[in-house]
């Protein structure tokens, strides 16, 4: 099925490195719906929305951090960065009163996308524990 496919691309993606779409977006090579961007960090919409407001906060130079797994010391000033975007763009979407951050890790965790990104989720009720 889909999930299944779509897990074995991930695993097949995780680790190796390789720009990936998000760079390109970065590069404004492809276009994408922009909600905040300053020097470090983009957020731009979701192209498959999962919930009314669903943004995607990206550090603008990945520097080894393909997942959450791969962080270390040196990332520490960005990944701070990227949780006050998360809630610069809560803010700007009027969900402050509720939103998610989702931060998918590697295979088991379905990431696709290899370039660290959190998902900032909100405009309905979120439902616990996720899937
Ligand atoms: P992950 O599954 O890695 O946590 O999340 C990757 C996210 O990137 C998915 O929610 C997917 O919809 C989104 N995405 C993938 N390709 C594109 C794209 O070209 N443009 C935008 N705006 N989102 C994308």
């Amino acid at each position: 099925n889909n999930e299944e496919a779509a897990a074995k691309a991930a695993a097949v993606n995780a680790d190796s490195g390789a720009p990936t779409i998000f760079d390109k977006i970065i590069n404004k090579e492809i276009p994408s719906s922009i909600v905040y961007e300053d020097g470090k960090v983009l957020a731009f919409r979701d192209i498959n929305p999962q919930a009314p407001v669903h943004v995607l906060v990206i550090p603008k130079f990945r520097d080894g951090l393909t997942d959450l797994g791969k962080a270390d010391g040196r990332h520490e000033e960005i990944l701070g960065q990227l949780l006050h975007a998360a809630k610069i763009v809560a803010e700007k979407e009027g969900i402050l009163d509720g939103f998610r951050v989702v931060i998918n890790s590697g295979p088991s965790a379905c990431q696709s996308v290899y370039h660290l990104h959190l998902h900032v989720l909100g405009g309905r009720q979120m439902n616990w524990p996720p899937g």
